[in-house]
């Protein structure tokens, strides 16, 4: 049996799966890591886990040989700002564990169940709260020096659009400028009440279209996905891949941009899905 963790901001999606199908699984308050960790240990303790995998909101230290490793690193979440996440968990169950963001597990769960299935690469892009992204290349997540944070790029503006932007590193980059927040910013409306004939919704679209781009031309995926809640906008899918080809202007050839640029196979899933899987492979490497 394996475990697996997505580890969000406002939630915990704690499963457990044996031959490859989920036999139980709990929803968790993000609250103090110590009554959240609790909780998340009531629920594993029922049960015999050969490896775990654990997909958690960011930053977080991902370097094995840095102090830091498995630290979930400047969170303005109380009590979760430099704290050993990995540590506490290793500590009860001594099991192996596989350690990454929550949007590099929702981009394994979906390069070997979801949207991505017989590719070898992708990415998973979240347009929530926040933007971020997930990348696996050569059917392994991608990482450098850290774990790459490609919601904070920077976009050319849109001529119409004046807004300063939510980033509170940045201002307008990506997620500045693209994130569900900056949405309700501009217009005093959240994005799922605003009418589909809004103009911020080509301002988006172009954002977020050039961050396609921006992806493509430097890691050529074979497929992008795209998650989280602004992307339940079906007509903005639409606009963005209308963008993409415009922007793109024909430079780089990709597939047929209904099939390239797609919604998540494995809705609400791709993260707690991707985290068992990477305790499957985890396993499989002892
Ligand atoms: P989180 O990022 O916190 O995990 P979500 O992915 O649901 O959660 O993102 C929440 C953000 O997405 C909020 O800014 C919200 O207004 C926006 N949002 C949620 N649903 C929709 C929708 N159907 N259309 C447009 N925006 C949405
Ligand atoms: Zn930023």
């Amino acid at each position: 049996m394996y475990g697996g963790i997505e580890a969000g901001g406002t939630k915990f999606i704690c499963a457990v799966s044996n031959e490859g199908v989920i036999v139980e699984r709990v929803s968790i308050p993000t609250t103090t890591p110590e009554k959240t960790l609790k909780q998340v240990f009531d629920f594993f303790d029922q049960y015999e886990l050969e490896a775990l995998g654990i997909g958690s909101f960011g930053p977080i230290g991902i370097d094995k040989n840095a102090d830091n490793y498995g630290y979930v690193l400047a969170t303005p979440k109380p009590g979760w700002g430099n704290y050993n996440f990995l540590g506490s968990i290793q500590e009860r169950y001594g099991i192996p564990m596989a350690w990454t963001t929550d949007v590099n597990a929702a981009a394994y769960g979906e390069l070997l169940k979801g949207a991505a299935q017989g590719k070898k690469s992708c990415i998973y892009l979240t347009v929530g709260t926040g933007i971020g992204a997930g990348v696996v290349l050569e059917g392994d997540i991608f990482s450098g020096l850290a774990h790459p944070e490609m919601g904070h790029i920077w976009v050319k503006r849109h001529p119409e659009d004046t807004y300063e932007g939510t980033c509170p590193y940045h201002k307008d980059c990506l997620e500045g400028l693209a994130a569900g927040p900056s949405i309700e910013a501009r217009t005093g409306i959240k994005g799922q009440e605003l009418p589909q004939d809004h103009p911020i919704w080509d301002i988006q679209a172009y954002y977020i279209a050039q961050a396609l781009i921006n992806y493509t031309l430097t890691l050529a995926p074979e497929k992008i996905i795209l998650g989280g809640g602004v992307m339940n906008q079906d007509h903005l899918l639409h606009k963005i891949r209308q963008q993409f080809v415009e922007l793109m202007g024909g430079y780089m050839e990709t597939p047929q941009v209904d099939e390239y640029i797609v919604r998540w196979g494995l809705p609400n899933e791709s993260g707690i899905i991707g985290s068992l899987l990477l305790a499957e492979k985890e396993h499989g490497k002892q």
